[in-house]
């Protein structure tokens, strides 16, 4: 095990940049800092060298591996489904190759699909830093933030749009556009006969008004929406579906890990589990509340022994995480249990490893779409304690399958409750973990994705 101080492993980088490590001291701390507190701050640690450059991508799963997860008439009924769309095309959209949950999902969603006999692509639109940053401030926007929209801000996002329509091809006879970045791409259907489809990940139930007034001619435009929670459907004139979004069991970020693994990585990072460790996966950004879940953990650590890791990263279309990162830091100080890992976006197993090493899985987002990161540690059984927003409430049921939280000390009464429970922990670990296989595994989703193109392929010519 590694010693408490040594647990600073950070990885700066600007908005935008890509993901080649750059290394910085965990707490900055403010500049009236006392010397003897600079000189008790945890020093500076390079990640370990095994994390800074990315492994050997693994071959992507076969039907046949998901068997002894989910039965074999569950694989059969996937290969019946899928007899009918033989031959046909798909083509999935969406802003970013890495980094989020979308890019998680897509990257094992579109093998499978193709094993299937559906020639199916994946294609990431391209954008400057300007592009990004109108794109995250429609996405806090849509999640209800205060914004205010702007001409350029139009032109931006339309310009970008306007140059990817122009790059791309659409011949697929399902194209399906993910999130609002990409959603004026739809200008390009002209009399084609393909259905479009807008996958909106995003919790809209509160979006910002004007913003949803410019964006909400492009929905239409669709032959149908999906989203993520009931919760989230607008007043639209095409079909709307429920999708839960999903996780790969197999996927190096959920699979299986020998116990050295986990270890390995635990003292790589100077984990310690001997203790509790509580731990929140996420980007550095505020709508995920890192810096709630510091402050939550200060509270609780009055009354609970524990470690605090934040394991999180940035997406590439995510341009506010340099800045949040540096929030977090300041607020957890020189605690030299609070663990802070910008890890780059390659770090599945690492990810995998440390929810598997943790005591409790913290996601105490503010908004959220649905929360992979929770379905990946209620894969794990690990009790969990969330925000309730957004499909986070799909997943957690309140007691049953983990804990649902509101506030800062709601959370913080969790962290307590559950390390002083281990039996009624150990016991919604469990039942989260049969509810993720009942509902949010890849399998599942492959399956709607396959009954939607027949749907759509069978309602006859688009009326658009
Ligand atoms: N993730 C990651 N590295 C990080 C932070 C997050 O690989 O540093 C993964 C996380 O494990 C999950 C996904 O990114 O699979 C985040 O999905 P989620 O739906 O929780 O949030 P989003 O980032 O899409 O808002």
């Amino acid at each position: 095990m590694k010693s408490p101080q040594s647990r600073t492993a950070t990885q700066d980088r600007p908005p935008g940049a890509s993901a080649g490590p750059q290394l910085s001291a965990a707490a900055a701390g403010p500049p009236e800092e006392s010397p003897a507190a600079v000189a008790s701050r945890a020093p500076e640690r390079p990640l370990p060298s095994s994390v800074l450059t990315p492994p050997a991508p693994s071959p992507p799963p076969h039907l046949d591996d998901y068997q002894n997860i989910i039965g074999q008439a569950q694989v059969d009924a996937l290969r019946f489904l899928a007899r009918e769309l033989k031959g046909k095309t798909l083509k999935m959209v969406n802003s970013t190759a890495v980094g989020g949950g979308v890019a998680e999902m897509l990257n094992r969603l579109v093998p499978l699909i193709s094993e299937l006999g559906v020639n199916a692509h994946w294609d990431v639109i391209t954008g400057g830093n300007d592009f990004f940053e109108v794109t995250k401030a429609f996405h806090n926007a849509l999640h209800g933030s205060p914004y205010e929209f702007t001409q350029n801000a139009k032109d931006i996002f339309l310009m970008y749009n306007e140059q990817n329509r122009a790059r791309m091809q659409f011949d697929e006879d399902l194209v399906v556009i993910h999130d609002p970045q990409p959603l004026a791409l739809v200008c390009a259907r002209g009399k084609s006969p393909a259905r479009w489809v807008w996958r909106c990940h995003i919790d809209l139930s509160h979006p910002h008004a004007q913003l949803w007034e410019f964006l909400r001619p492009f929905v239409e435009q669709y032959d149908a929406a999906i989203f993520s929670s009931q919760s989230f459907a607008r007043q639209l004139p095409i079909t709307q579906y429920l999708f839960y979004p999903s996780i790969d069991p197999l996927s190096e970020k959920n699979k299986d890990l020998d116990e050295s693994v986990v270890q390995k990585v635990c003292d790589e990072f100077g984990i310690d589990r001997s203790r509790p460790i509580v731990t929140q996966v996420s980007r550095f950004d505020r709508l995920k509340d890192p810096v709630g879940v510091v402050q939550a953990y200060k509270l609780a650590k009055k009354y609970v022994d524990c470690q605090l890791v934040l394991a999180g990263g940035g997406a590439s279309d995510d341009p506010e995480g340099a800045a949040v990162l540096q929030e977090v830091k300041e607020t957890a100080g020189n605690d030299p249990d609070i663990i802070i890992l910008d890890l780059p976006p390659w770090c599945a197993i690492e990810i995998n490893a440390i929810q598997r090493a943790s005591t409790l899985v913290i996601q105490k987002s503010l908004r959220e779409g649905f929360g992979l990161t929770v379905t990946e540690a209620l894969w794990k059984g690990k009790p969990t304690i969330a925000g309730a927003v957004g499909g986070i409430p799909n997943q957690i049921i309140h007691k049953l399958t983990g804990t649902l939280v509101h506030s800062v000390e709601g959370c913080a009464f969790q962290i307590r409750y559950l390390l002083t429970h281990p039996e009624f922990a150990k016991r919604i670990g469990a039942n989260g973990h049969e509810h993720v296989k009942e509902n949010f595994l890849i399998t599942t989703n492959v399956k709607r994705w396959l009954l939607l193109f027949r749907v759509l392929s069978e309602a006859g010519p688009a009326n658009k």
